[in-house]
C-alpha cells in the first residue's frame, strides 16, 4: 500500500479528521490546510473535518479557522500540513488525537507522527494535496482549487523559485481548470498596503551588503512600530533584497515583543537552511528562518552567510 492509500484508509477509518499547521502561517500553510479540509469534506460529507489555529489577519482573505473543542480530539485523526517539527506546529493539542499524520514538503528532520508523508521535491505542501487528491482520484471543488493553487502560487513566489518544477505547473494548470479568479488571489498576494510600500522604502535604504552580496536588514521594535506594521506584515517585503542584482543572499532580522530576533533567510543560490538550524531554526534549502537572542548572534548569524556565500564562491572559481 502506498503512503496516500494509507493516509485515505485513515480518513475513512475516522469520523473526526483535524488540520493543523505551522504558526505564522503563509499562503502555503492555510492553502494546504483548508485545501485538504474542504477536500475531505466533499468527498466524505458524513465526516466532521476541522481546521485549527490562529486567524491569521492578513490571510483572512484566503480562509478561517474552525471553533474546535478539546472533546474533537476524541478518537480523531489529526493530520499536520506544511510543518516540519512539532514546536512549529500551530495549537498543541495536535498530540491528543488518535492518530497523527504529518504532510510536509520541508527537509524531515523530526519525522513526528504515526504516519508521515514528506516530499522535499514539492514546491508546496498544497502541491502534495492536489497530488494527494489527483493520485487518490478524489474529487475536487472550485473552493479547494483556489487554495491549493493560492498555496503554490506563494510557495513559489508566482512560480519563480527554483522548487518549481514540470509537475508543480501540470498540477497548477489542473488547478487553474476550476472556476475560480484566479487573478484575484495573485493580485491579493501581491499587493500590500502603503505602510508596507514605506517600509520597503525603508528596507532599501538600509541595506548593509557586503562585497559578494549577502545583505541584512534590522527591523527593530521602533522601526516596526513606526511604520505600524505586525511582525505577520513583514512577510510582504521579506522577496524585496532578492529583486537587486548583486545580492545573494540575505536576512531581515526582526525584533520580536521579548526582544529577540526572528530571523528570515533567503538566498538565490547558496544554501543557507544548516545556518538556520544551528540559529534555533530551520527550514528549505533556499528559505529558511532563525531565532537569535544577542546582538552577538545577529552578527554571527551574518558572519555566517557570508561565510558560506564566500565559501560558495572561492569553490566555483576552481
Ligand atoms: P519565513 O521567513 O518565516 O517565511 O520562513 C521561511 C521558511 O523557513 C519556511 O519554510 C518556514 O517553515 C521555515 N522556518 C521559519 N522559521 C523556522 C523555525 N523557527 N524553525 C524551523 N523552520 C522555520
Amino acid at each position: 500500500m502506498t503512503t496516500y492509500q494509507t493516509i485515505l484508509e485513515k480518513i475513512k477509518e475516522h469520523q473526526t479528521i483535524i488540520i493543523h499547521r505551522h504558526m505564522k502561517p503563509d499562503p502555503d500553510a492555510i492553502g494546504s490546510q483548508v485545501g485538504l479540509k474542504l477536500l475531505i469534506q466533499h468527498n466524505f460529507p458524513e465526516k466532521k473535518v476541522l481546521a485549527t489555529g490562529f486567524n491569521e489577519p492578513t490571510l483572512e482573505w484566503l480562509a478561517k479557522m474552525d471553533t474546535v473543542s478539546d472533546d474533537d480530539y476524541k478518537n480523531a485523526l489529526v493530520i499536520v500540513t506544511d510543518t516540519a517539527n512539532t514546536p512549529r506546529i500551530d495549537d498543541k493539542r495536535y498530540s491528543t488525537g488518535n492518530y497523527l499524520i504529518k504532510m510536509d514538503h520541508h527537509p524531515n528532520d523530526d519525522p513526528y507522527g504515526d504516519l508521515y508523508f514528506v516530499d522535499t521535491n514539492a514546491s508546496s505542501a498544497s502541491e502534495i494535496v492536489a497530488d494527494f487528491a489527483y493520485q487518490m482520484q478524489l474529487e475536487l471543488t472550485s473552493d479547494v482549487a483556489r487554495l491549493l493553487y493560492a498555496g503554490i502560487v506563494g510557495d513559489t513566489g508566482r512560480f519563480l523559485y527554483p522548487a518549481t518544477s514540470s509537475k508543480t505547473l501540470e498540477i497548477a494548470s489542473q488547478l487553474r481548470q476550476f472556476d475560480f479568479d484566479f487573478s484575484e488571489v495573485s493580485r491579493q498576494m501581491d499587493s500590500f498596503p502603503y505602510k508596507i510600500a514605506k517600509l520597503q522604502g525603508f528596507v532599501y535604504d538600509h541595506l548593509e551588503i557586503d562585497k559578494n552580496g549577502v545583505a541584512r536588514v534590522f527591523l527593530t521594535k521602533n522601526i516596526m512600530d513606526k511604520f505600524q506594521v505586525s511582525d505577520a506584515e513583514t512577510a510582504a517585503i521579506v522577496s524585496a533584497p532578492g529583486k537587486i542584482d548583486s545580492i545573494v543572499t540575505w536576512a531581515i532580522f526582526v525584533e520580536q515583543p521579548d526582544g529577540h530576533y526572528r530571523v528570515r533567510l533567503r538566498s538565490k543560490t547558496v544554501v543557507i537552511n544548516e545556518i538556520a538550524k544551528n540559529h534555533d531554526g530551520g527550514g528549505h534549502p533556499l528559505a529558511s528562518g532563525a531565532n537569535s537572542y544577542s546582538d552577538e548572534e545577529n552578527d554571527a548569524i551574518y558572519q555566517e552567510l557570508r561565510d558560506a556565500v564566500k565559501q560558495d564562491k572561492t569553490l566555483n572559481k576552481q
